[in-house]
């Protein structure tokens, strides 16, 4: 039966499409028996071309095969053979063990594994295995405890081959079984594949060809062979999305108008003079880039990321009153509407004596409130609109938008920012970030964007000290806070949100309230707050600690973003290797902001491990926000606050920015380089490139067909 289907398969492709051939249904797939069909669609796999793209997650390293009588002591080796023997004994105080034999030509060897019951129904006599570990000879006999097995479809299975593939399994579905449908998969259909690549880019990049690639990637005949294909596809992955991101600038740039907004001598210095300080080099710096971006109409679309605390209010003030004393209407969004009042305070004080109108957007505006805003928006009575994200971005008409600036976007909805948008007009976008994005990151997500650094900070801010503090010294400290708090001064102390039913051993924060309450700040005033309460009451408690009703805020993280409390100089943070390096340091940023010292203690336990102790030595040792962060995506890649969710964009599938940082940075050169020559992708030499960028990223970047 199996060879008609197969010949009808073949006669198909003959007179089929490729991309046709590509999409048979993984049902029809030789091999592939109806009850796998649900199990093969729960990996994601539906189509024959799905197959050919489901990569090994790992390879068994076959390299130093032995015969049985061959083996050496206490070197890592495989033997191939066939169950002989099964047994199991149960030892009394839930101790166990299984054994199993397993012989080929030259001897028997027996396998054994403690304490784990279930490995006895793992084998049947007469099965094909094979099996790696360091094997002992004991009792005049070889033994391998506790190896690596893999069950063979037939005895010749993984002869000769040293790497043999490992693919993501589901319940029900064997590893062999995966094996057998993919060999029959790349059998039948591989044929059809369809090198993206040109040939002639495909020669100077070095890139092997797709053909060669999809084989070698499920059966490397070699170590050498294995990465020379998985260097294909990775290159493959990231010259695709630098692609998409360059196209997507480019649309952006040609596709869209905005008013120029160019800052004559006489603005910069009514601008400046509202400054009650001189500004920092790092400040002007960024401001003439973004002077000259807006100035320009082509949209500015600009990411300024600046560590906590070094005056990136200023580049955006700057940047709104340019708007406005051009007649221009500016938008300034925070992510919380505390941030928001912050900074309609701070932009009503600079600009107590000016005529700019600025209004609040928020959610505890009242709707007739809300209706007058938006009424005198829409009229262009309001200069200046500033609100929380999403208000801002509802419903609201503006008579004569310029300017956008996004403020604390560390959650980068940048992508939703089409929303304000008419037709071929934007305004000019200035996105602001203090979570600061390693390099590799920024690269290869936010390659869109133009990208500002404010690195210096400005004079006067003492750096917080930081400590790590042992059990063991914890009274000292917790004495140290309550002295600060008799001083007058507030703290916080964080904690992470934990379930009740996770089990962690990290403490919660729920449980830290408690504890705190009813022993070391027995005699304070206490509030907490955590993301599952309500908006209302999270407001509440902030509000009561910033008027300091509370002398104590003990929360989880809602707090990391942009809250100023100058009072506040101490910051506790319980279960520190819950949180990375960077929100860490988003944490520490919370307090000496005022003109009290600031003081942030980690409290750690024994049971830290010596990475987590390694990383929070770190965060200790440094203050600089963008050595964390690029010291936190050496340590825990960029899944923990880049998580691919947060950007928008589809997961990688096989690059890994952390590990393929050089094939990135090559494959963006190089994708650039093909975009200036031709913008669009239009040459037909181009096409399944460009099909490709649009199938993957299209929906995401919102790109346009782009010929
Ligand atoms: P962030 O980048 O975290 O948003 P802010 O813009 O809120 O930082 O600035 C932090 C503090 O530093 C504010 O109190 C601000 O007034 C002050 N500041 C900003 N620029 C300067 C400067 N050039 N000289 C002195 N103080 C400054
Ligand atoms: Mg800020």
């Amino acid at each position: 039966m199996d060879a008609t289907k197969r010949e009808g398969e073949g006669a198909a492709q003959k007179n089929t499409a490729p991309t046709e051939v590509l999409a048979t249904p993984v049902s029809q797939v030789r091999e592939v028996t109806s009850q796998w069909v649900p199990l093969l669609d729960k990996l994601g796999i539906r189509t024959a071309a799905d197959l050919l793209f489901f990569f090994p997650r790992d390879y068994e390293d076959l390299s130093d095969r032995r015969a049985i009588a061959d083996l050496e002591e206490e070197k890592l080796q495989t033997v191939r053979g066939q169950v002989v023997e099964v047994d199991g004994q149960s030892g009394g105080f839930g101790k166990s063990r299984v054994g199993v034999v397993v012989r080929d030509d030259t001897d028997s060897i027996r396998a054994i594994w403690f304490n784990q019951p279930f490995m006895r129904r793992k084998f049947r006599v007469g099965q094909h295995v094979l099996m790696s570990a360091k094997p002992r000879f004991q009792s005049g006999r070889w033994e391998m405890a506790h190896p690596r097995v893999s069950w063979l479809d037939h005895p010749e299975e993984g002869a000769g081959v040293d790497l043999l593939p490992l693919y993501p399994l589901t319940e029900g579905l064997k590893q062999y079984q995966v094996r057998r449908i993919v060999t029959a998969a790349l059998e039948d259909y591989a044929a059809a594949l369809e090198e993206v690549f040109p040939e002639s880019l495909l020669a100077s990049l070095d890139l092997e060809s797709l053909h060669a690639a999809v084989r070698s990637i499920h059966n490397p005949a070699s170590r050498t062979e294995l990465s020379v294909a998985r260097r294909r596809f990775i290159y493959q992955e990231l010259f695709i999305l630098q692609l998409a991101l360059a196209a997507r600038r480019w649309q952006q740039k040609v596709g869209f108008r905005a008013p120029a907004l160019p800052a004559s001598a006489q603005i910069d210095a009514r601008i400046t003079r509202l400054f009650p300080f001189e500004l920092t080099s790092g400040q002007r710096e960024v401001i003439q880039q973004v002077a000259d971006d807006i100035a320009s109409e082509t949209p500015m679309n600009r990411l300024l990321q600046g560590d906590v605390g070094s005056g990136k209010t200023v580049v955006a003030v700057y940047a709104i009153l340019t708007a406005v004393s051009h007649g221009y209407q500016a938008a300034l969004m925070a992510p919380t509407e505390i941030l928001a009042r912050q900074h309609i305070n701070t932009l009503g004080t600079l600009l107590e004596k000016s005529r700019v109108r600025c209004r609040l957007l928020a959610g505890s505006v009242t709707a007739k409130e809300r209706a007058e805003v938006l009424q005198e928006i829409k009229a262009g009575e309001v200069d200046v609109v500033i609100g929380t994200h999403a208000v801002v971005q509802q419903d609201v008409e503006f008579s004569k938008l310029g300017l956008v600036v996004i403020d604390e976007q560390h959650k980068f909805g940048v992508r939703q920012r089409a929303a304000i948008r008419q037709g071929h007009y934007s305004p000019h976008y200035l996105v602001m970030t203090a979570t600061p994005i390693p390099r590799t990151v920024s690269m290869a997500l936010f390659g869109d964007l133009d990208v500002s650094v404010l690195r210096d900070m400005p004079p006067g801010r003492c750096p917080v000290s930081t400590y790590l503090i042992e059990p063991d010294h914890q009274q000292k400290w917790w004495d140290f806070v309550r002295e600060k708090l008799r001083e007058g001064r507030q703290a916080f102390v964080v904690a992470p949100l934990v379930d009740e039913s996770e089990n962690f051993a990290a403490r919660s924060v729920a449980e830290s309230f408690e504890q705190l309450t009813n022993g070391e700040l027995e005699a304070f005033r206490v509030g907490l707050v955590h993301g599952r309460l309500h908006p209302h009451e999270k407001e509440q408690a902030m509000l009561e600690f910033r008027s300091g009703k509370t002398q104590v805020l003990v929360s989880t993280t809602v707090i990391e973003v942009g809250v100023d409390v100058p009072n506040a100089t101490i910051m506790v943070v319980d279960s520190p290797e819950r949180f990375g390096l960077s929100q860490l340091h988003q944490l520490r940023g919370r307090v000496g902001r005022g003109a009290n010292p600031g003081f942030c203690a980690v409290l750690v336990d024994e049971q830290l491990s010596d990475s987590a102790r390694e990383r929070l030595n770190a965060f200790a040792s440094t203050s600089d926000g963008f050595e964390l962060a690029e010291l936190d995506f050496d340590l825990r890649g960029p899944g923990d606050l880049f998580g691919t969710r947060q950007h928008g964009l589809p997961p990688m599938r096989v690059a890994d920015l952390r590990r393929d940082r050089q094939i990135l940075e090559e494959a963006r050169r190089e994708s650039q380089a093909l975009f200036a020559k031709d913008p669009g992708l239009s040459r037909p030499e181009h096409a399944r490139l460009r099909r490709q960028m649009l199938k993957r990223y299209g929906q995401a970047l919102e790109l346009a067909d782009v010929g």
